[in-house]
């Protein structure tokens, strides 16, 4: 596998740096677009990593897996009934299928679906101890007590994300948001927030390839039934408007975050995490992706 992921991940090493960092988050547009990490996890603990696979990052949209983990473990299917599950077809901050769609998110992986989820977990506990929560799963998940929020994003975001407030805002007139606009966005900020490197994303991805179950520690997170359509939303919404054509190249569920990270699941078999912060013009790691096209090609790991 090791002997796998560096042949892949060297073959796609020329297009690194090739598209742009996410420059709309101040506190992302100084990072290198020429840092490319990767790393695999099987269901049997083995792993494999390639270049700058411990450095960490902000995994942006990423995190969306793991609130909606959260979420549907607190509520189950209730959750559909505020949020949708259909690909958007529209960038992934698009306002204006809201409006037509009075309020119900198409899929919890755009900004506003992902909105309600935090609104959903605050039924639970308040702001802070919602992101303590999720820091906790997280860590869990990975193995790893280190894992925090990088503060300095998360302030960025909040000073200049204009556009999820007034998401979050067209929501709470519609109804779709209960607890105060303020509270909803800095879980949401923190949860962008979250600062990983691939070996920790991918091994905290792992239980969604093993339904619901960590392999490793045999903790269960979710039922096999929960873990599955998780990674239904995965496949068919994981990539803004070009979740259509991340299906096509790489065949299995993933969800990619601004910050160039992307996790891809093997159902049954493995995790997979890369990073190269060059995004493609839909927002997803150019590098990345071809990088997964030919793991998975490599592999036969496609499910489609
Ligand atoms: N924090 C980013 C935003 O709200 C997340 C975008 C993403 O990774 O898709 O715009």
């Amino acid at each position: 596998m090791q002997q796998l992921l560096t042949r892949a991940c060297s073959s796609v090493a020329d297009s690194v740096g090739r598209g742009h960092v996410a420059d709309y988050i101040p506190a992302l547009a100084g990072i290198d677009p020429r840092r490319f990490g990767a790393a695999i996890f099987t269901r049997d603990g083995s792993h494999a990593t390639f270049g700058d696979a411990g450095e960490r990052f902000s995994i942006q949209s990423v995190s969306k897996v793991f609130t909606l983990a959260m979420a549907l473990r607190a509520i189950g299917p209730a959750l559909w009934e505020r949020v949708g599950r259909e690909p958007s077809g529209n960038p992934f901050n698009s306002i204006v299928q809201l409006e037509q769609e009075r309020g119900i998110p198409r899929n919890p992986f755009i900004n506003a679906g992902a909105i309600v989820v935090c609104d959903i977990l605050l039924d639970f506990a308040g702001v802070e101890e919602t992101k303590r929560r999720l820091l906790t799963l997280v860590r869990e998940l990975a193995q790893d007590p280190t894992i925090g929020f990088d503060e300095q994003v998360a302030d960025s975001e909040a000073e200049t994300g204009f556009r999820n407030l007034a998401l979050a805002n067209f929501m709470k007139a519609f109804g779709n948001l209960r607890h105060p606009v303020d509270d909803v966005l800095d879980v949401y900020f923190h949860q962008c927030a979250i600062a990983m490197s691939t070996v920790q994303l991918a091994r905290a991805s792992l239980f969604l390839a093993s339904d619901g179950q960590d392999p490793l520690t045999g903790s269960g997170y979710l039922t096999d039934d929960q873990a599955r359509r998780i990674c239904s939303v995965m496949l068919t919404c994981g990539h803004y408007d070009a979740s259509g054509d991340f299906a096509f190249r790489v065949g299995l569920p993933g969800k990619s975050g601004v910050g160039g990270g992307i996790v891809a699941i093997v159902p049954g078999r493995a995790s997979i995490a890369v990073w190269s912060p060059a995004l493609n013009p839909s927002g997803s790691s150019h590098t990345g992706t071809l990088a997964l096209e030919k793991i998975v090609m490599d592999a036969r790991w496609h499910i489609l």
